[in-house]
């Protein structure tokens, strides 16, 4: 595999040429949102300066324009993660959208009693929905554990799964550990119960390659900011014989077919789950951002985020003081860790200062941190721009923290 121009690629950033502080931006919170390539920034400006119209509607130039460009993005979104058909691939927010999609729509069969399994690692937009939806059913939630390297606990995951299970929620990369799940064999054991699947794809897809036919789940939820794309769009992958048994969503323009006041019927898939006017500049913006990643090459950005990830690993074992939490035998790009003494917020404070963007907090993930017994880490994640030297800087800071607070 040739290794990435990175030098090249980060002239494609225009936001790395900028300074912090008056330091040169080192931008290591790529897990929190990624940034954006002048593809996606000119996809959006163009849609808005050269077509700018609503979608699915009008006979003029523009919305045909404008429909074709969107539902582009929807087939490139296709592509990307190997679904067998467009009519699966369903326009959200983002993440968060897309699991609340599933929590009020397939989440209406659920009963008193039957059982929904997530795990101990999940992101809260993979926990609240779920406790609401138990709240409104009476369904059970239950919880498969972490060890101390953030591992899920395979054995006891498989030992929750039973005959009441009817959803498994679970990420397929963890925002706050970086530990990638066997979701293939999880999934496997899922259907063995008859459970259905729905994975948390918003770290996964821009380290990985997804194949959501091989990996086998019902639903794959992913944002568009965290790979290179626009915020405010997102993408719920599922199963076409789920989608048809499923109610809508949400009630508007564009997901029906005919509106009487004696009732109403719902467009054909995606668009019955698709209410009103969506976000058509997002989507349009996913897709230059897929066709990025794509000449990019995520097999190559992989292998350069896993060589950074092993530089910095090495690092912080040889930084005093420091504990890394998360160190998952498989790790996608993020290192987490905490520095004895000094607290993670006034760690960030001082790297900001550096011009080093990290997030210290607990990642939206309070149950990993209750795990490993610390209120909040620090977080640095990497992306396909990233550079060695950049890590240095990092690891420059945290000694300029350590003389001032250790
Ligand atoms: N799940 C995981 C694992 C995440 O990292 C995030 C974003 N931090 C989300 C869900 C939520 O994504 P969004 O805020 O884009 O909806």
């Amino acid at each position: 595999l040739p290794a990435l121009d990175v030098a090249r690629l980060r002239q494609d950033f225009p936001i790395l040429q900028r300074a912090v502080h008056g330091q040169p931006l080192v931008y290591l919170d790529n897990a929190a949102t990624s940034q954006k390539p002048w593809s996606v920034i000119e996809a959006e400006r163009h849609y808005y300066a050269h077509y700018n119209a609503n979608i699915h509607r009008g006979v003029h130039q523009m919305s045909q324009e404008a429909t074709e460009a969107y539902e582009a993005a929807r087939d490139r979104v296709r592509d990307f993660i190997h679904a067998s058909s467009r009519e699966e691939i369903i326009f959200t927010r983002g993440t968060t959208e897309s699991i609340n999609l599933v929590a009020s729509s397939f989440g209406q069969r659920l009963q008193a009693g039957d059982e929904i399994l997530i795990t101990e690692m999940e992101h809260h937009s993979n926990i609240v929905p779920w406790q609401l939806l138990c709240q409104r059913s009476g369904a059970l939630l239950r919880v498969a554990p972490i060890d101390d390297a953030g591992q899920l606990c395979v054995e006891q995951f498989a030992k929750l799964l039973g005959p009441r299970t009817r959803l498994v929620a679970l990420s397929h990369m963890s925002n706050a550990l970086g530990s990638i799940n066997p979701v293939k064999k999880l999934v496997n054991l899922a259907h063995q119960v008859g459970a259905v699947v729905l994975l948390d794809g918003a770290q996964a897809v821009a380290h990985l390659p997804v194949n959501v036919m091989d990996i086998d789940c019902d639903f794959y939820a992913f944002s568009g900011h965290k790979l290179y794309g626009p915020t405010g769009i997102g993408v719920l992958y599922a199963r076409r014989a789920i989608l048809d048994s499923m109610p809508p969503y949400q009630g508007g323009g564009d997901m029906i077919r005919e509106v009487r006041f004696a009732g109403s019927s719902w467009n054909d898939l995606p668009y019955k789950f698709e209410a009103g006017t969506p976000n058509i500049a997002g989507g349009i913006g996913l897709g230059a951002a897929l066709d990025y990643v794509g000449g990019v090459g995520l097999a190559a950005i992989a292998a350069h985020e896993s060589e950074l990830l092993r530089y910095a690993t090495a690092l912080a074992g040889e930084f005093p003081g420091l504990t890394q939490i998360g160190t998952a035998a498989d790790k996608g790009a993020i290192l987490s860790f905490t520095l004895a003494g000094i607290h993670p917020h006034d760690i960030g404070t001082i790297l900001d200062s550096c011009g080093v963007a990290v997030r210290t907090g607990h990642h939206c993930a309070m149950p990993v941190m209750e795990h490993f017994g610390v209120p909040a880490t620090v977080r640095a994640s990497f992306a396909l721009y990233n550079t060695r030297h950049e890590i240095d800087t990092l690891f420059q800071g945290l000694t300029k923290a350590r003389e001032m607070f250790g």
